[in-house]
């Protein structure tokens, strides 16, 4: 008995030591945890992933830039709608920078009309402004010398519709019935 004592408590001892330890690196691990939650409530939000998506449009040869975050963080979030599918091009100015092909006409070029005058008639141009390779149609009927002075002078400066791409000409057609009495 005087023998095994010791040993009994030795072994005690070490049991003691080994759970003293574990609470210890139990505490340790809480005291850690606790700190990082904590840093994580005041630090600032992270900021939201950005990235530059540039499309082209072949039926006008715009490019349209755009500089936006990701939705989600991701990109194949935003190709998952049926659109056409971003692809990734690189990175410009530390952005990850997306490009897609689309075959239409940009949203300036399908959304809005121009009707102004041409050679002393109304002309009819898609988009915002009378460039040549966008002229629709003119209209030798339409001539300034049978219109009011104040259609005259709104033709001049140009009177610009806008509307959904399937919409607007029938717009700009009702503006021109109104034209001539
Ligand atoms: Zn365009």
């Amino acid at each position: 008995m005087k023998r095994s004592l010791p040993g009994v408590s030795w072994k005690a001892i070490g049991v003691l030591a080994l759970v003293t330890a574990f609470l210890a690196a139990i505490t340790c691990y809480a005291l850690v945890s606790k700190r990082r939650s904590g840093a994580g409530e005041n630090a600032p939000p992270e900021r939201a992933a950005r990235a530059v998506f540039e499309t082209r449009y072949l039926l006008c040869g715009c490019v349209v830039v755009e500089e936006r975050e990701l939705e989600g963080g991701k990109i194949d979030v935003l190709s998952a709608s049926g659109a056409p599918v971003w692809q990734l091009a690189g990175a410009r100015e530390g952005l990850q920078c997306f490009f897609r092909v689309v075959n239409d006409y940009c949203p300036e070029h399908s959304r809005f009309r121009l009707i102004t005058l041409k050679d002393g008639v109304v002309a009819v141009y898609r988009g915002k402004r009378a460039v040549e390779g966008f002229l629709l149609k003119s209209y030798p009927e339409l001539q300034e010398g049978l219109m009011t002075p104040g259609t005259k002078q709104a033709l001049t400066t140009g009177v610009l519709v806008e509307g959904d791409p399937r919409e607007v000409d029938h717009t700009v057609k009702l503006y021109l019935e109104g034209i001539i009495d």
